[in-house]
């Protein structure tokens, strides 16, 4: 299901198409400008704007992180509607979801390390290792191994995946932005890319039973977002949320994947670490103002 809403015209608002954002920081670390600039240019242009925390990483979140995100957010001058969603609180729904694949046989268990990843790409047949959404894609080691163990990872099996939905290249998501590539408008899935470009990534990790994919597409379903604003480095993971919704039959919203905030260098924000987060900003003496010139809004 592809969302349809024709554009608002002057004065007219279709009330069954509003538009609808959500801004899902992860509280494993302080919010940059990079993520202050999505949430500002989803809230500017939502009609609601709705809050996620994507807190599922127990290990990495943090409550004081979690604290400083809703406090520079209130102080970028943001609102938005209540309750939070908090995906701490949601993990049965992501596991029902890894289940549904799993009885659609669509699924295999993993017991590889990462080392034992690395070690089978290094394997002289392999090639160049491939990087995916994740990382280096997985060279299929367990995929008929019939693993039991409940102390596993859950992998999705990209290929019998593509053969149950039939033709995937039926398949759209909208970017309203641009991809890494400077792709634009309609993006169809392609199987040689979900294959090869994508593989069998985790859909439940062993630590925490789900997956962020997992986690994002039956919240993006489950709060009705018909518009995804993030950053570029997201896009080489949207036509694997796009093909998790065909598969867990779930709506498809639109993507704006904005460029990506860089410092004076250059360089990546998210390899500073500290050093452009609001907070350090704030405590430097930076006001709303400096933030919106720096992000260039
Ligand atoms: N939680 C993700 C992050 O902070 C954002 C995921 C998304 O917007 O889909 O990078
Ligand atoms: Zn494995």
């Amino acid at each position: 299901m592809v969302n349809t809403c024709p554009p608002a015209t002057l004065g007219q608002r279709f009330m069954s198409c509003k538009r609808v954002e959500r801004f899902a920081p992860s509280p494993t670390g302080p919010l940059h400008l990079g993520h202050a600039y999505s949430a500002l240019i989803a809230a500017r242009t939502a009609d609601r704007f709705l809050l996620r925390m994507e807190d599922i990483d127990t290990a990495r979140c943090r409550p004081e992180w979690e604290a400083q995100i809703f406090d520079d957010l209130h102080w970028l001058g943001l609102h938005w509607e209540e309750p939070v969603l908090r995906q701490s609180q949601r993990l049965a729904l992501y596991q029902d979801a890894v289940a549904q694949l799993t009885a659609a046989g669509l699924t295999y268990r993993c017991t590889c390390t990462r080392a034992d990843i690395k070690a089978a790409l290094s394997a002289p047949q392999e090639g160049a290792p491939m990087h995916g959404p994740d990382g280096l894609i997985y060279p299929g080691t367990c995929r008929n191994a019939g693993h039991v163990a409940q102390d596993a990872a859950i992998r999705l099996n990209m290929r019998t995946a593509i053969a149950y939905l039939g033709d995937v290249s039926g398949l759209h998501f909208t970017e309203l932005d641009a991809g890494d590539n400077g792709e634009q408008g309609q993006q169809a899935l392609s199987a040689e890319h979900l294959q090869n470009g994508i593989g069998d990534v985790v859909l439940a990790r062993r630590d925490i039973g789900t997956s962020y994919h997992v986690a994002v597409v039956v919240d993006d379903a489950a709060q009705g977002i018909t518009h995804v604003t993030r950053g570029r480095d997201l896009f080489p993971a949207t036509p694997l949320h796009r093909l998790l919704q065909a598969l867990l039959d779930l709506p498809t919203p639109a993507y704006r994947h904005h460029r990506l905030i860089r410092d004076e260098a250059g360089k990546r924000l998210a390899k500073r670490d500290d050093a452009r987060a609001v907070s350090t900003l704030r405590a430097e003496g930076w006001t709303q103002g400096d933030v919106l010139r720096a992000i260039g809004l």
